[in-house]
């Protein structure tokens, strides 16, 4: 699939509204190429009282459930279709996924196509800083 071919798929699932006063999603639409080759789509969740998640950690997760954790290229867009970057809870979900994943690519602009490495949005990941950490022996 394309970039634009990613697009348009992210922007295909994009569909804003409230589900009531405590929920609402679809704001923001993201399409992830997992490194097995397929695709998974997810869109934001914004319940009330400060749950929910964004539309990358969306797609992640059921890349997850499919058993791939390694990202190839993430297309995400806003409710006006245009690109979107990851927030940093998704940065630092994504790169927790797997280490692979600091060469993830994300979509930054559409005129002129440019697209910009995980690497480039958290440099200086903890991880590399404190390599014991998490490991509880
Ligand atoms: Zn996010």
């Amino acid at each position: 699939m394309t970039y634009e071919e990613m697009l348009a798929l992210a922007r295909s699932k994009l569909n804003p509204r409230a589900y009531g006063r405590f929920f609402s999603a679809g704001f923001v639409s993201a399409v992830i190429e997992g490194a097995n080759g397929k695709y998974y789509t997810g869109v934001n969740l914004d319940l009330a009282c400060g749950l929910g998640f964004c539309a990358e950690r969306n797609a992640a997760s059921t890349m997850v459930t499919d058993g791939e954790t390694a990202v190839r290229r993430i297309v995400c867009v806003g409710e006006d279709g245009q690109p979107m970057t990851p927030c940093g809870c998704c940065r630092e979900f994504l790169l927790q996924l797997s280490p692979e994943n600091a060469a993830a690519e994300f979509l930054v602009s559409e005129r002129p196509l440019r697209v910009k490495r995980l690497s480039e949005f958290l440099p200086d990941p903890w991880q590399k800083e404190n390599p014991t950490d998490g490991a509880n022996s």
